[in-house]
């Protein structure tokens, strides 16, 4: 039995919730675009008895799960994006619990506000890494589920992407369009996804407050994709950056140690649409050979590559 801590915002605080949005909606003239998402206290690992997942809602169709650090040291965040007709789970875990319960009960609370709905599951990843992808086999023989496959020419298939990297697929969760975009860099496969409904970028593990590791002989990828990133958001107003993972500390430029067992006094999950330009100058800027490149949010990380 996994324990999970109860979706914020539930019941009388749900009509609270949306209550005081209905009452900043109306004295600002409109939906507050500009912020980040507010979340609450993230489980850490500081507390002995913390749950395995923690589910923070940010609105009726949209959730992020956290898998604990006492159960996987990579610590990363899911999330799980409904339309009408489907729904997008972003990643599956590092393994080392069960996943799928939590979003198994995320799916059923949904299909009860929308009348026993029919929804089906898509389960793709940010990329291929084995903390991404840790909880796929508990999806395999789930009814009604299609689960994305890990190589780049799978995802592109799968998102009708037609020139990888080079173009972006559109994808329909029903009265929810999602924007695919290859991101190879870190990972052959990456892709980030944007959402236009909320305009918050999925960014993986790219882009998010912790140690972007590029292979040092896949820098130029890695900045061809930053530039892409950069003029996809010239034209599409992103108001956060999610990412899968918090590597930082709220001391600006400072990071846990690899494989820390507990994060306290953890960096924010979001990351403000600045650091998108951050990056690509980061990216353009990068030394031969690649040197560890500090900035206040994030920290670009060379790593040797993997043996073929
Ligand atoms: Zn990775
Ligand atoms: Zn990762």
């Amino acid at each position: 039995m996994k324990n999970t801590v109860p979706i914020h915002g539930k019941g009388r605080d749900l009509l609270r919730a949306s209550a005081l949005v209905c009452v900043a909606m109306m004295s600002i003239g409109a939906a507050p675009t500009g912020s980040a998402p507010r979340f609450t206290h993230w489980i850490d690992g500081t507390t002995p008895g913390e749950s395995e997942t923690q589910v923070q809602r940010i609105d009726v169709d949209t959730f992020v799960i956290r898998q604990s650090v006492r159960t996987n040291f990579e610590a990363p965040f899911l999330y799980l994006l409904f339309g009408t007709d489907r729904v997008l789970l972003i990643d599956s875990g590092a393994g080392g619990l069960k996943i799928r319960p939590t979003v198994d009960r995320l799916i059923a609370d949904w299909r009860a506000r929308h009348g026993d709905r029919p929804v089906r599951l898509v389960v793709a990843h940010s990329h291929s890494h084995g903390d991404h992808h840790g909880g796929d086999a508990e999806f395999r023989d789930r009814p009604d589920t299609d689960l994305v496959g890990l190589q780049p020419q799978q995802v592109a298939a799968f998102f009708g992407i037609r020139d990888w990297p080079n173009t972006i697929g559109r994808y329909d969760l029903g009265h929810r369009v999602l924007d695919i975009m290859p991101t190879p860099g870190h990972e052959p496969a990456h892709i980030m996804i944007y959402d236009a409904r909320t305009r918050l970028m999925f960014s993986g593990d790219m882009l998010y407050p912790g140690r972007l590791y590029v292979p040092r002989d896949r820098f130029d990828v890695f900045r061809a994709s930053a530039v892409r990133l950069a003029g996809f958001a010239k034209t599409h107003p992103v108001r956060a950056l999610l990412g899968a993972h918090i590597e930082m500390t709220t001391t600006p430029g400072q990071d846990y140690p690899m494989e820390a067992a507990a994060h306290p006094s953890e960096h924010g999950l979001a990351l403000p649409p600045s650091a998108i330009d951050e990056l690509e100058k980061a990216a353009a800027a990068v030394k031969s050979p690649p040197e560890i490149d500090r900035h206040p949010d994030f920290i670009v990380y060379p790593v040797e590559p993997k043996p073929v």
